[in-house]
């Protein structure tokens, strides 16, 4: 019997999990079929899965945190970071992973003797990017607009600055985009002054935001850095989560090869 996977969201449309997944299904011979499911209360989403017959769905904005309280058991990395973006249904039990940070991980992979390495931005993806980073021994620091949200870092034990207290003392390898700046508007991230004191010295510079060139990626390539945006990370986090919907019965790079051509197309 074929069975069903979806993504739940709000909004979900502009989703590139279903093509993803699909072309990773049909090029591998395995009876599956992914859809969107747009879902507006996350607190429904463990009936829906049920009602549903779903085998593994991912879950996006805004419903990790709600994905998180549905399951039934989660893997020690999702309980660390308290988000989860692929639900497994084995049985009528839910069983819960966390797969954008070891994307975002192997995203990052390319670029080496990586060391220090700056988050601008400390929402969602922030939270469960920072904590793989530094369990595979890179040292985080987190800069953001809003002091609130940078407690739960510094209770963690991440240095932490706003833009306000941002003090230009070191050099950072690595600068990543984790905020939504540029995804919808032609802003950048932090004012210029920050970007130009620590783009430069930078061995590299990433954006999450995937599919387009953000004002932060335009200006990391006038200052010739190595730069990529967030394509892959999409790309990784769904091989992985593939891997758990299929029972770990093909191997990554098995399911990236077809899984990747929802990137030409
Ligand atoms: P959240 O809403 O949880 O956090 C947003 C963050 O962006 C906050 O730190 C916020 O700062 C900051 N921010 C928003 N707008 C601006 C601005 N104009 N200037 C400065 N800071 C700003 O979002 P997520 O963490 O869920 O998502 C962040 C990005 O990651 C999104 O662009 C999303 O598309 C992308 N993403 C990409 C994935 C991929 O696979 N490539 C996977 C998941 C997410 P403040 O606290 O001050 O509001």
């Amino acid at each position: 019997m074929k069975k069903l996977f979806t993504i739940f969201g709000n909004p979900v449309s502009h989703s590139k999990s279903p093509l993803m997944h699909n072309l990773s299904f049909k090029g591998l011979n395995y009876n599956g079929c992914y859809t969107r499911y747009r879902l507006e209360d996350g607190a429904e989403l463990r009936n829906r899965l049920f009602e549903l017959n779903i085998a593994g769905a991912n879950i996006t904005v805004p419903h990790k945190e709600e994905a998180f309280k549905a399951c039934d058991e989660l893997d020690e990395f999702a309980q660390k970071v308290g988000a989860v973006n692929t639900i497994i249904n084995k049985n009528g039990k839910l069983y819960g992973y966390n797969t954008d940070a070891p994307g975002f991980l192997k995203a990052i992979s390319e670029f080496k003797n990586i060391k220090e390495v700056l988050f601008l931005g400390a929402g969602g993806t922030a939270q469960s990017t920072s904590i793989v980073l530094r369990d595979a021994g890179y040292k985080v620091t987190l800069l953001n607009r809003s002091a609130n949200r940078l407690e739960r870092y510094k209770k963690e034990g991440f240095e932490t600055y706003t833009f306000e207290s941002f003090e230009d003392k070191k050099k950072f390898d690595l600068v990543v985009n984790m905020t939504s700046a540029g995804l919808e508007d032609d802003s950048l991230p932090c004012p210029i002054e920050i970007l130009e004191a620590v783009i430069p010295k930078a061995k590299a510079c990433v954006d999450v935001i995937y599919g387009k060139e953000t004002p932060f990626l335009k200006f990391a390539k006038k200052h010739n850095r190595p730069t990529k945006d967030g394509s892959d990370m999409l790309l990784y986090q769904g091989v992985i989560a593939f891997e758990y919907f299929t029972n770990h019965q093909f191997s990554f790079e098995e399911i990236k090869k077809y899984m990747q051509k929802a990137f030409i197309l």
